[in-house]
């Protein structure tokens, strides 16, 4: 049988390849430290997991409505007056099956065939292929590691054309864990005004950020950036809710009724039970994402400082998420290896420490590590890689 010319050109996801192959090795007895972890340690807090037995219970097993249960939906919009001082009409919001098929509803109906999304590089890997899948063609802007992988307004003006539809911002961003601040926000929307650009604000690391840094979401900037952006939010990072399934997708009337009306003909609603563990996670005590943001920047603080001590990497400290960016080229030509890919290969084969390579992202000179792991493991892994680059010098 012929498969459809829309998934023949998707790339596979190029963390899957490394991830199979440190299951291989841990099927095989090899002590594999893994930091290609891309959700919390953490357990979802008890008391949403209480809520959501406990609506089973009562027999709040049915359908919802296709965007979501009206309670959780007020929740959301008290969050967002609370987080972020707009405010949102609970009809305004669609609660989805996870952040990830807000993004790809999203793209279903606003991209016709050949319209352009411009993508900041590095980027999150779902992206470009959920661009590709509604037809659309992504626009790629490097964010240059001088500038904190970020891009400037002035590159954004460039990338900008006829067919341009959205761009998508990710602060704090999935890979590099950076803000963007209100002046670079701000900068970057008076161009998307002007020439009537969707901002498509992924915040679904909004609650991890460290330092000091603060998440600022575009849409508090003013009205009339509110009005331009569709906010994507969810609760797997915040809350540790990553197998619960919920997102949503905040904004325009129009774009949400349209998500609703395509939402009832694929999903219907988000599961039910994750909907009332949801209504329990932003009403309830939040004092559990305190507790793991902490845990998050000591551990960024500790293996930070000792990771930048590896010959050949160098590493933009990170503001927010739970990820290392290290740009380890040098690394690599230090090691003797062609690339980072097969620099990263070699670091799951020798030293049994399973990190992502950069390409996937966009980002050939980098690796990926995730700190939502224990310390000990992270200091061990990062000692690991250390010997091992010193060895292979
Ligand atoms: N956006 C970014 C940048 C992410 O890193 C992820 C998850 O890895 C998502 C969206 C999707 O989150 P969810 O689990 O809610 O689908």
């Amino acid at each position: 049988m012929q498969l459809a010319q829309r998934v023949k050109s998707l790339t596979p996801s190029t963390t899957l390849a490394i991830t199979a192959k440190a299951k291989e090795l841990k099927a095989q007895g090899h002590d594999v430290i893994g930091l290609g972890a891309g959700e919390p340690d953490y357990n979802t807090p008890q008391h949403i997991i209480d809520a959501a037995v406990q609506s089973m219970n009562e027999g709040q097993t049915k359908y919802t409505a296709a965007s979501g249960l009206p309670t959780l939906k007020a929740e959301i919009s008290k969050k967002f007056k609370q987080d972020q001082g707009i405010d949102i009409d609970p009809a305004d919001i669609i609660v989805t099956s996870g952040a990830k098929h807000a993004l790809y509803t999203l793209f279903q109906v606003i991209l016709d065939e050949g319209d352009e999304v411009i993508i900041p590089i590095p980027y999150w890997v779902s992206y470009p292929e959920q661009v590709k899948l509604a037809g659309g063609v992504p626009v790629y802007v490097e964010g240059k590691e001088e500038n904190e992988y970020k891009i400037t307004a002035e590159q954004l003006a460039e990338a900008i054309t006829e067919k341009t539809k959205a761009v998508i911002i990710n602060s704090p961003s999935n890979p590099t864990g950076m803000l963007y601040s209100e002046e670079e926000l701000t900068a970057l929307g008076e161009l998307c005004l002007k020439h009537d650009v969707l901002i498509i604000s992924d915040e679904i690391y909004e609650k991890l950020t460290y330092s000091g840094h603060k998440h600022v979401s575009i849409a508090q900037i003013s009205p009339e950036l509110k009005e331009q952006t569709i906010i994507i939010n969810g609760v797997s990072k915040s809350h540790s809710m990553t197998g619960w399934r919920i997102g949503y997708a905040a904004g325009s009337k129009e774009i949400i009724q349209a998500m609703t009306n395509l939402a009832s003909h694929s999903t219907s609603n988000p599961t039910t039970t994750a909907q009332y563990g949801t209504i329990a996670a932003y009403s309830g005590p939040q004092d559990t994402l305190e507790e793991m943001r902490t845990a998050f920047e000591h551990r960024l603080n500790v293996i930070y400082d000792k990771l930048i001590k590896i010959p050949g990497f160098t590493c933009i400290k990170p503001q927010g998420a739970f990820y290392l960016f290290p740009n380890v080229k040098q690394a690599a030509e230090l090691t003797g290896y062609a690339d980072v890919d097969a620099f990263a290969k070699g670091l799951l084969e020798d030293a049994m420490v399973a990190v992502i390579p950069g390409s996937g992202f966009g980002s050939p000179n980098n690796i990926r590590l995730s700190y939502a792991t224990s310390l000990d493991l992270l200091e061990a892994a990062v000692e690991r890689i250390h010997q091992f680059v010193e060895k292979k010098m």
